[in-house]
């Protein structure tokens, strides 16, 4: 069973986890051997979950959202789940690779355009937090990145 080390994960909540799990061992993915590890099937699992949960096809944004959505974005191209861990800088390539892989197999989203489910869609915080999401994308190459990595960061998830 591959291992991944603390030096190759980059997310502090993962590597959080990492740690709590309190394991060491020879790392798959770098030369690290007798370093904090955890079996990477572990960690993609919880933060695939994660992914899993919050992202949900353009094709079901309500009109609200997908209006806003297309308005701060008219350049932006929807990213598929791999480039949204990519930006997200997870941790190592390979690592990220496998987690993309794990959430195209778990998702039910049919398509490759995703958007971040807050969860919180009727109240104003939501709102007022998805425009920002929305303004944000609209300057950047790529969209999910700074709000999606705060979203991954959540306590709601911890
Ligand atoms: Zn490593």
């Amino acid at each position: 069973m591959k291992k991944i080390c603390e030096g190759c994960i980059k997310n502090h909540v993962l590597k959080e986890h990492l740690i709590e799990a309190n394991k060491s061992g020879d790392c798959s993915y770098c030369d690290n051997n007798s370093v904090k590890i955890i079996e990477s099937e572990i960690l993609i699992k919880f933060a695939g979950d994660r992914f899993v949960s919050s992202l949900y096809p353009i094709s079901e944004a309500t009109p609200y959202e997908a209006g806003m959505f297309f308005e701060g974005s008219n350049d932006i191209p929807f990213d598929e789940v791999g480039y949204i861990i990519q930006e997200l800088e997870v941790g190592h390539e390979t690592f990220e690779d496998e987690l993309s892989t794990y959430v195209f197999e778990h998702s039910d989203c049919p398509d490759d355009l995703f958007i971040i489910d807050y969860g919180e869609n009727d109240n104003n915080s939501y709102k007022s937090k998805w425009l920002q999401f929305v303004r944000s994308t609209a300057n950047k190459h790529r969209f999910f990145n700074k709000d999606a990595k705060e979203f991954l960061d959540s306590p709601k998830f911890r």
